[in-house]
C-alpha cells in the first residue's frame, strides 16, 4: 500500500539499471525475455539430487532473470510482484497439466500448491516470505480446485546455501523440512506442486518433495521461475549470459 502511494508521487526507476521506467525498463525487460524459454520446460539439475521431482521452469536463472528475482527478494523491489508472478504462472500451469493425476486432482479433491519454506534466518532478515505472494498470484491462473498452503516448515537451522556445492547443499538440507502436523491430513494421498523461485542444484525441491512424500503425498511435482543452465548445455555467447553490467553479484539466490 505504501509502495503504491509512493509510486504516485515518485517516478519509478528500473529495478536493474535504476534509470526511469519502473519496475523494469524496456531494455532490461528485453534482457529478461532473452532468458525465458518459448514455453515452460522441465529442468534437470546435473547431477539430479535423489528424489528430485519433475520441475517445470519458465526460463534460465542467469543474468537479468536472476537479477530481477534478487531485486524483488533482497532489494525491496516488491513492485516486481506482478512481473514475476506472470513469469511463474506458465511454469505452474505446465506442472499442473503434466500428469493425469495432477489434472484429475483439480477436478476432485484439489491440487495442493506448496511454496518452499524460507529459512528462519531469511525470514528474520527480510521480515516476510517474498515467495508466498508470487505463488498465490500465479496459482490464481490455474483452473479447477487449487489450494495454496504453507504445509512445510524448516525443522532445523541450515547453513547459507550460496557457499556450498551440490553435495554440500544436499547434505545441508537433508531432513531439514517437515509437514506441519495440522496439514498432514491434507497432504496424505494428495497431488502437490512444490514451488521455488530459482533452481540451482535442486536440493531445496528434493528435500521438500521428500518431506511431502514422507507425509503420504501421492505425487509431487515442482515449478519455478527459472533454473540454472546445466554445464553440458552451456554455449557461451547466448543472450542470457553473462549477467548484466552493473547489477552486481547475483549468486546468492536459490538452491
Ligand atoms: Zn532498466
Amino acid at each position: 500500500m505504501l509502495s503504491d502511494l509512493l509510486d504516485l508521487v515518485l517516478p519509478a526507476t528500473c529495478a536493474l539499471c535504476h534509470r526511469p521506467g519502473g519496475p523494469l525498463c524496456q531494455r532490461c525487460r528485453d534482457a529478461v525475455l532473452d532468458c525465458l524459454h518459448p514455453s515452460p520446460r522441465v529442468a534437470v539439475p546435473s547431477p539430479p539430487p535423489d528424489g528430485m521431482p519433475s520441475c517445470w521452469v519458465r526460463g534460465e536463472a542467469s543474468g537479468a532473470l536472476r537479477a530481477v528475482v534478487t531485486a524483488y527478494k533482497d532489494e525491496g523491489r516488491r513492485d516486481l510482484h506482478r512481473t514475476l508472478s506472470a513469469w511463474l504462472a506458465p511454469a505452474l500451469r505446465a506442472a499442473a497439466a503434466a500428469d493425469p493425476a495432477a489434472r484429475a486432482s483439480r477436478r476432485g479433491r484439489g491440487l495442493l500448491v506448496v511454496p518452499v519454506p524460507g529459512s528462519p534466518r531469511a525470514r528474520r532478515h527480510r521480515g516476510d516470505v517474498p515467495l508466498r505472494p508470487l505463488v498465490t498470484t500465479a496459482s490464481a491462473s490455474l483452473a479447477g480446485r487449487v489450494t495454496v498452503a504453507d504445509v512445510l516448515v524448516a525443522t532445523r537451522v541450515t547453513r547459507d546455501q550460496s557457499t556450498l556445492d551440490a553435495a554440500g547443499r544436499a547434505s545441508n538440507l537433508a531432513g531439514a523440512m517437515a509437514v506441519r502436523p495440522r496439514h498432514v491430513g491434507a497432504v496424505d494421498g494428495s497431488v502437490c506442486v512444490v514451488v521455488d523461485d530459482l533452481v540451482t542444484t535442486g536440493a531445496t525441491l528434493a528435500e521438500a518433495a521428500r518431506a511431502l512424500r514422507e507425509a503420504g503425498a501421492g505425487l509431487v511435482l515442482a515449478a519455478a521461475i527459472g533454473a540454472t543452465r546445466r554445464r553440458s548445455d552451456h554455449h557461451p555467447g547466448l543472450p542470457c549470459d553473462p549477467p548484466l553490467k552493473g547489477v552486481g553479484d547475483r549468486s546468492n539466490v536459490g538452491a
